[in-house]
């Protein structure tokens, strides 16, 4: 028997299949069992507490293994890559808010700076993010409802994703009913822009920026998790610990060491995999494709980077 958790759980990441599965025009067999955080996160948003759910980013094993096989296809055939260091990266934000308020999800400036500020040291300089333009708009039923699917979310973005193609969009709502209640944020991957482009960038809970109400996620990190999706990455849990089978999934990065599941908390020397006799490698607790809190995340492998990297020349090429 599932938990009622995870029975909603469920329901938001069939949405979520209906919407990744749909480009790659896959057959509609999907598998559940790849991909299902456990140990979900609690924390409090407002005086009534709410399940959190660290991300809503979830792709189906089929759907990897087709996207890595187009991926390495297209590598091959690249003519230019991206420069070595500092891609450049303009980020429109699309403010909603429920009220017009500030526990309404009306962020001010001063929030958005310092969350591109963390974004920026959290990428060390391998891409470098600039904010071009702040929308603020209210719609209560965008800011309550928007999420992986929805017609809301749909509607928000025909109505505000601005740039082009190499530029992120960031929508800040609520998360607070319906299919995404809970979520803290959910990321479109760069080898669904061209079948997908209104859809491209992130959607994220207001109060997760620094300085913002969700204890334990009010650093700025859910924002460079959902980047990191945004860049090609997947989950360091994603595959469990087969991660080195070339068939499992896995996260496509080899020193994220591989992991089978998302961690919660801080939980120091996690070993949910055994590993090679001689390999003394713990979870990757503080990588920011993790689970964990905010404060436990700190680090981007070389190796996440430089696929980042890849991903943004294959398909956010320079015009
Ligand atoms: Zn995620």
């Amino acid at each position: 028997m599932l938990s009622p958790a995870s029975s909603r759980l469920l329901l938001i990441l069939n949405a979520v299949f209906a919407v990744v599965s749909s480009p790659l025009y896959l057959p509609q067999a999907l598998d559940l069992s790849v991909g299902l955080p456990p140990d979900l996160p609690d924390a409090n948003l407002t005086a009534h507490a709410v399940k959190q759910l660290r991300c809503g980013t979830d792709i189906s094993l089929d759907d990897i293994l087709l996207a890595e096989e187009q991926f390495n296809a297209l590598q091959m055939e690249l003519v230019q890559d991206e420069e070595d260091e500092g891609i450049e990266i303009n980020v429109h934000w699309t403010i909603i808010s429920n009220d017009g308020t500030l526990s309404g999800g009306n962020l001010p400036d001063s929030q958005i700076a310092d969350q591109i500020e963390e974004l920026n040291a959290n990428c060390d300089g391998a891409f470098v993010y600039t904010l071009v333009s702040t929308s603020r708009v209210v719609n209560a039923d965008w800011f309550s409802n928007a999420a992986p699917g929805t017609t809301q979310q749909t509607a928000m973005k025909q109505a505000h994703r601005k740039g082009g193609h190499r530029d992120l969009n960031v929508y800040s709502v609520g998360f607070m009913s319906g299919a995404g209640q809970g979520l803290l944020g959910y990321a479109t991957f760069p080898f669904h822009y061209r079948s997908r482009p209104m859809d491209d960038g992130v959607v994220l809970q207001f109060a997760t920026v620094p300085g913002g109400a969700m204890t334990h996620y009010n650093l700025g990190r859910t924002l460079t998790h959902e980047v990191g999706h945004w860049l090609g990455l997947y989950h360091t849990f994603q595959g469990g610990c087969t991660e080195r089978n070339p068939n499992s999934g896995g996260d496509y990065v080899s020193d994220t060491p591989a992991e089978a599941s998302g961690a919660s908390g801080c939980p120091t020397n996690r070993m949910t995999c055994s590993r090679p006799s001689g390999d003394p490698s713990v979870d990757p607790i503080h990588n920011f494709m993790d689970y964990s809190y905010d404060e436990c995340m700190d680090q981007f492998t070389p190796g996440q980077m430089a696929r980042a990297s890849a991903m943004f020349a294959v398909y956010r090429p320079k015009e």
